[in-house]
């Protein structure tokens, strides 16, 4: 640049040297060839060339300079635009959108003496828009729902993208008309939750909403008044996702000690399946004409230190959530082969697997490997899975089933009739049974109209030749019931409930049932656990016979 100033200054003091020189050498040169005068000073006249020389460098080196200058200031603009906007969609990111925000509540004019919104808003489920459909699938749902929201926002509004599957506003409202922002969230789920079309595949996703109010902002001085509201706006979210997804709600107290107690789950849960602190319970599974006990199935439970015993519902959607499922249920489902093979062979061993298990495309080998491994015989073996699954890639759950189903694992549908299952999708998959979900079983004593469903399920288990297993089972009349419709199997508290591995063992070494495995412990009567404390279940129930 230094070098350019140089060469700018030389032309400079070349065209004053060219007015100088030229004044006195160009009229002499007209008069000596008008004749009037002798030609002009040789040494005049070649530095009258040189001063023109040095007069042309110059421009050329200052039109080189005004170019470079432009592009420098382009390439500028458009690292600014870069860090400022998201490449994808275009909308503002991240940084800028906080530093945005931050203006904003600083300066209480922009919101008109009103108050701000922050609406949070993320995608349900795109992971799985993009596992299933590819990533330009995902890029192109994320640019159509980043247009539809755009579409739904007043011209005063600030949309971002956080990144991934996140998106952001700042509406200005009138706190007297907060209905307005709600009118605004309801939009945008109607308008996102139309279809995108991708390479003729049509794909649907849902949005869940979080709101939260700048009039609403207390500081505490850990957060800026920008961090706060998008933190709250935040939470609201995620209990918007908890509540079931494909809504919206505003921001309340009570949800951040709920995310609180949450976060400290997950953290639980990582270091519970350090510790060896999840195990397998097990439930009873009975023929009801004979009453002889056929199997077990392995349900989870959590022996948490601090928080004392857990179920399932409660830690299997978050270990889902933080990705430790598979994990988690390959160490109980190891355990739980140790444990069957201390039984009588012919005892089978049930455990229920999660749809988010079922898209890992090795799930098979991996059970496999399992089987092998533990020496566990794969006919004892039942795979339990939900109907959800059959929602996802139905190819790939097909092709799943039937690689178990080869090796000779059976695998059943959990909790028949909870889900929106078609009997062609029945038909088409190779299910060895049905379980009846226990909302139906539990019901039938209170009158026909379950009884007529249970008939209803039961003559289509018939003609897709399936057998039935009842889930639930609490009393002696649900069982006398269920015996009008032929042979089946069930379970529930009627025969016991879910109980850990060392009570499995008491009760199988009374009923002379212990498998011929070196391990299992040998039964000594006079040390064998009185019939009454075997009824007494570890999970405080009482046996109902
Ligand atoms: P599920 O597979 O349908 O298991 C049956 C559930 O019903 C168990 O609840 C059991 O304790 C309960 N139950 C059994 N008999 C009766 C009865 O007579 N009356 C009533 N009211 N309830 C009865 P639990 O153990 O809380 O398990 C709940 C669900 O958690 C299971 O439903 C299963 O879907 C899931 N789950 C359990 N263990 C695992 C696991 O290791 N992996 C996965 N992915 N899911 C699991
Ligand atoms: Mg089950
Ligand atoms: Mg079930």
């Amino acid at each position: 640049m230094r070098h350019d100033l140089v060469t700018l200054g030389i032309a400079f003091a070349a065209i004053v040297l060219f007015v100088i020189v030229a004044g006195s050498v160009v009229p002499t040169a007209i008069r000596s060839v008008q004749g009037d005068a002798v030609a002009p000073d040789v040494l005049l006249t070649n530095a009258l060339l040189l001063n023109i020389a040095l007069i042309l460098l110059g421009w050329n080196r200052y039109k080189a300079l005004t170019g470079k200058l432009e592009t420098h200031r382009r390439s500028e603009a458009e690292a600014r635009r870069l860090a400022d906007f998201d490449d994808l969609t275009g909308c503002l990111n991240r940084r800028s959108f906080a530093a945005r925000l931050e203006g904003i509540l600083r300066n209480d004019s922009d919101t008109r003496g009103g108050a701000l919104a922050a609406i949070a808003i993320d995608l349900d489920n795109f992971k799985q828009v993009n596992d299933l459909n590819g990533h330009a699938a995902g890029d192109l749902v994320l640019r159509t729902t980043c247009d539809r929201i755009r579409q739904v926002l007043p011209e005063d509004a600030t949309l971002a993208r956080l990144g991934g599957d996140e998106f952001v506003c700042a509406v200005p409202y009138s706190l007297r008309s907060p209905e307005r922002i709600e009118w605004l969230a309801a939009r945008m789920i109607e308008q996102v939750s139309k279809s995108v079309i991708h390479d003729g595949i049509s794909i649907d996703v849902t949005i869940s909403i979080g709101l939260a109010s700048s009039a609403h902002l207390s500081s505490d001085g850990r957060e800026t008044p920008a961090q706060g509201l998008m933190h709250k706006a935040d939470i609201a979210m995620y209990h918007a996702k908890k509540q079931g997804k494909n809504r919206f709600y505003w921001f309340e107290p009570p949800m951040e000690n709920e995310l609180r107690f949450r976060s400290e789950l997950k953290a639980g849960i990582r270091r519970g399946i350090e510790n060896g602190e999840f195990v397998p319970y097990y439930e009873q599974q009975v023929d009801l004409d004979s009453g002889e006990l056929v199997g077990f199935e392995m349900l989870a439970r959590w022996e948490s230190p601090e928080m004392g015993l857990i179920g399932p519902e409660i830690f299997i959607p978050i270990a889902e959530e933080i990705g430790v499922i598979a994990e988690l249920s390959e160490k109980l489902i190891a355990r739980a082969f140790t444990d069957a093979l201390r039984w009588d062979p012919r005892i089978t061993l049930s455990v229920n697997i999660s749809p988010v298990q079922m898209r890992d495309p090795w799930f098979a080998q991996k059970i496999l490997k399992m089987l092998v491994e533990h020496r566990f015989p794969a006919h004892r073996l039942d795979i339990e899975i939900t109907e959800t699954c059959l929602h996802e890639n139905i190819g790939m759950v097909r092709s799943m089933i039937t690689s178990l189903r080869n090796q000779g694992v059976r695998v059943s549908l959990d909790d028949f009739g909870t889900g929106y299952s078609s009997l062609s999708q029945l038909r088409s998959l190779p299910f060895d049974q049905l379980k009846i979900d226990r909302s139906f079983i539990s019901e039938l004593k209170n009158g026909d109209q379950s009884a007529k469903l249970v008939d209803a399920i039961v003559s289509m288990s018939d003609g897709l030749k399936l057998p039935i297993t009842a889930e639930g089972i609490e009393n002696e009349n649900v069982v006398n019931a269920l015996r009008r419709w032929g042979q089946m199997k069930g379970q529930g508290y009627h025969y016991g409930r879910p109980e850990p591995a060392e009570k499995v063992l008491d009760r199988l070494a009374a009923c002379g049932r212990l498998g011929q495995d070196p391990n299992a412990r040998v039964l000594d009567i006079t040390k064998a656990t009185p019939k009454a404390d075997l009824d007494k279940t570890a999970d405080g129930g009482q046996r109902a016979v």
